[in-house]
């Protein structure tokens, strides 16, 4: 049986980006947090793995990487930001070349997010698309997808995250828990 690595972007002291209130960090702990009772709710035999909110990014991955194998799925949560009020949406980054099981994955994420939240669905996009090019939590041996629940920066998509995030963090659940097997 896989593993599932639940992980929230940021850490205590990175904050990550901030708007309409919220700062992204509190939010990605929120939502990873959710997730996690909910998988634990609904198959308390699943195996999860949840990031420590003191280590850094570099951290993270090193442990990951010394435990995760190519039967475990790794999902990393993260909000997006944009100057631009407007910009709107989830979106999910898989690494440039992703094996098919990290690209459906996404895929069945992002569409169930965006549906939930009712923001458009950005898609599942490489990581070459993002602001950094190359996102190393994508590199373990895990099936990995990062996603940006929605824009921090828009007033609606963070509403509508309020009023129906619990029901994403449930899809979400469900999703991993049947991946895993
Ligand atoms: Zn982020």
């Amino acid at each position: 049986m896989g593993v599932i690595f639940l992980i929230a972007g940021h850490h205590l002291k990175d904050p990550g980006a901030s708007g309409n209130g919220y700062q992204e960090n509190k939010l990605t702990i929120e939502m990873r947090d959710l997730i996690a009772t909910r998988i634990r709710q609904l198959s308390p035999g699943t195996i999860l793995w949840i990031d420590d909110d003191r280590d850094t990014l570099t951290q993270v991955i090193a442990k990951v990487n010394a435990v995760a194998t190519a039967d475990d799925y790794l999902l990393d949560v993260h909000f997006d930001a944009a100057a631009s009020p407007k910009a709107s949406g989830a979106t999910v980054f898989v690494a440039d070349g992703a094996r098919d099981k990290s690209k459906s994955f996404g895929k069945d994420i992002v569409e169930f997010v965006s549906t939930i939240l009712r923001i458009p669905n950005r898609g599942v996009r490489s990581e070459v698309l993002s602001n950094r090019k190359r996102l190393g939590i994508l590199h373990t041996k895990a099936s990995s997808a990062l996603l940006e629940v929605g824009f921090i920066s828009n007033p609606t998509d963070m509403a509508n995250h309020e009023d129906w995030k619990h029901w994403a963090a449930d899809e979400i659940a469900r999703i991993c828990i049947a991946r895993v097997g």
